[in-house]
């Protein structure tokens, strides 16, 4: 299963904490077309502002 993350604490060497949220795909069996959609859009969101704001 495909995931996507975001480390909040990216230049932590120790407890790191990625969050991550499994992605969900859409493919079109006729031509192929794939899209993709976050489960939880919000906590990575969420996991990415807390990160900006621990890098000083
Ligand atoms: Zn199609």
């Amino acid at each position: 299963m495909l995931t996507a993350e975001v480390d909040e604490r990216p230049d932590a060497l120790f407890f790191k904490s990625p969050v991550s949220t499994p992605v969900r795909a859409e493919a079109c069996g006729d031509c192929g077309y794939l899209r993709s959609f976050l489960e939880d859009p919000k906590r990575l969101w969420s996991a990415y502002v807390s990160r900006s704001s621990n890098v000083e």
